[in-house]
């Protein structure tokens, strides 16, 4: 469903005229999202501004001279660090100039030892933070504080989540994003699809988040950047409307032979979404016991195996605690979580091909809680649950699992809220609006990739930073 204010805001005299009047009226960015499938330089030409002398340097500067991007040097010192990459790719490498708007700024935080080292993330943001473009990226690479060889270093690079997500407040408003990376020591090389993905216009709605890149699960080499999954079958349940639908879409437009998953009575919407990407569409219903043996032996028969399985299929049955029935109980609880974990036991044990990739759709309401959702915030958080402990047991197969914790967006499920509760809930975001499917459905394709293979048994949250939970 359309939102209003992003409506107007698309209209420039409209914004200028609300501008100038002063009138109380914020209106929301309208955001950059990428279009068709992933281009081999998603920042070419966009003008990064680089600083902070870490050891992140090698995988910083490949990323964004592959990418395409015009690299902008904070500080002349670093220019050795830049200067191979910038050839390899021939691309510019030059200093701040007057009047700049420069697509990112990425700070390299990495080879801080102690607190009085946060001082280069002031030193370096402080002149250039205000000159960040319209939907810009404000990205900050560190080490997890986990390893960390003194308090004094842990305390500063667990100091950089509280500094970007308020970073992220302050720049939402003009559309841009600011996110953190942590790359464990042998990780470098595995963060080049996760930076480039979280610089590109893919990353809209996914802001003021930490992410971890980790050697649990080591990444293909070469990575392909283009169709990266071409050769590949996912399963996507629930894929007949909503986020499902356009988490099937992007998965196909990226390259994948995509069975969509529906209950039977969406047969007709199915066929709609299947026939648009030559996927093979299958019925059943998720609450039926059988319904584990009848995906498995399909996807096994059909394609001999799958390679990625997005469990997204999810229901509500709203009521706060005191005043709902077991029904609601039980089904949410079922549909949400007994049968993710029943899907992915039947195709673990058999049909799920090594370097997989699994997803669970999980929810801001299981991080935050919500009145009304107790059954269902209970069946999410689960399913966060599930990610975090099917991780480590799936690694050893080069598999990854996580979570994906969408906030408020756009959907049927959302718009038959009441416009009272509806409107702030869309507007307590740090980008003031909610989130359209395919943005769930891009941080869900990037997970699905052979290059995101750092990432695992975490919750990525796809919310524009909504002030719930985070
Ligand atoms: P939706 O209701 O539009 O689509 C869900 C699909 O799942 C439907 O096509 C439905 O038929 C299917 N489904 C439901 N029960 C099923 C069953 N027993 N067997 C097979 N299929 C079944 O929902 P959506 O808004 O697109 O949400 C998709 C996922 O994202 C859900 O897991 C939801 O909890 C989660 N989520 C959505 C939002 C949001 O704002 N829309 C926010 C957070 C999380």
């Amino acid at each position: 469903m359309s939102d209003m204010l992003v409506e107007i805001g698309k209209n420039r005299t409209a914004r200028t005229v609300i501008g100038k009047l002063g009138l109380p009226i914020p209106l929301p960015q309208v955001l950059n999202r990428g279009d068709g499938p992933w281009s081999d330089r998603p920042l070419v030409d966009r003008p990064v501004i680089v600083g902070g002398s870490g050891e992140l340097a090698g995988v910083l500067s490949r990323t964004l001279a592959r990418a395409g991007a015009d690299l902008v040097l904070s500080d002349e010192a670093l220019r050795p660090a830049y200067a191979e990459a910038a050839e390899a790719w021939s691309r510019p490498l030059g200093t701040p100039t007057e009047g700049l708007r420069p697509h990112a700024l990425v700070f390299d935080a990495s080879g801080m030892s102690a607190i009085s080292d946060l001082r280069g993330l002031y030193d370096f943001f402080h002149p250039l933070v205000r000159s960040i473009g319209r939907c810009g990226r404000v990205i900050v690479l560190g080490r997890p504080p986990a390893e960390a060889d003194s308090p004094s270093a842990a305390a500063a690079h667990q100091a950089l989540e509280g500094f970007v997500r308020s970073v992220a407040k302050e720049v939402g408003r003009k559309g841009a994003t600011a996110n953190l990376l942590w790359v464990a020591g042998g990780a470098e090389a595995a963060a080049e699809p996760v930076l480039r993905w979280l610089l590109s216009d893919r990353s809209a709605f996914v802001t003021g988040q930490p992410f971890t890149a980790g050697t649990e699960v080591a990444a293909p080499d070469p990575v392909p950047w283009t169709r990266p999954l071409d050769g590949k079958v996912a399963l996507v349940t629930g894929a007949a409307q909503g986020i499902g639908a356009d988490i099937a879409r992007r998965l196909a437009a990226e390259g994948a032979k995509v069975v969509g998953l529906d209950r039977p009575q969406e047969d007709a919407r199915l066929a709609d979404v299947m026939v648009g990407i030559g996927g093979l569409p299958l019925l059943a219903d998720l609450a039926d016991p059988e319904a584990p043996a009848l995906i498995a032996d399909t996807v096994q028969r059909v394609h001999g195996g799958i390679d990625i399985v997005v469990h997204n299929a999810g229901i509500t049955r709203d009521k706060t605690l005191g005043r709902m029935d077991e029904a609601r109980w039980d089904l949410t609880l079922d549909v949400n979580l007994e049968a993710v974990l029943r899907v992915h036991e039947a195709l673990a044990a058999g049909p799920l091909r090594d370097d997989g990739r699994v997803v669970l759709l999980a929810s801001i309401a299981g991080i935050a809680g919500n009145v009304g959702q107790t059954n269902y915030a209970c069946s999410k958080s689960g399913v966060i649950g599930l990610a975090r402990a099917l991780a480590p047991e799936l690694a050893p197969r080069g598999i990854t699992v996580n979570a994906v914790a969408p906030g408020f967006i756009e959907t049927r499920l959302t718009a038959a809220i009441p416009l009272a509760t509806r409107e702030p809930a869309r507007r307590l975001s740090s980008l003031g609006q909610g989130g359209q499917p395919v943005d769930v459905a891009e941080l869900i394709t990037f997970l699905s990739t052979p290059g995101a293979a750092s990432l695992t048994g975490q919750v990525h949250r796809c919310c524009g930073q909504h002030l719930t939970g985070a």
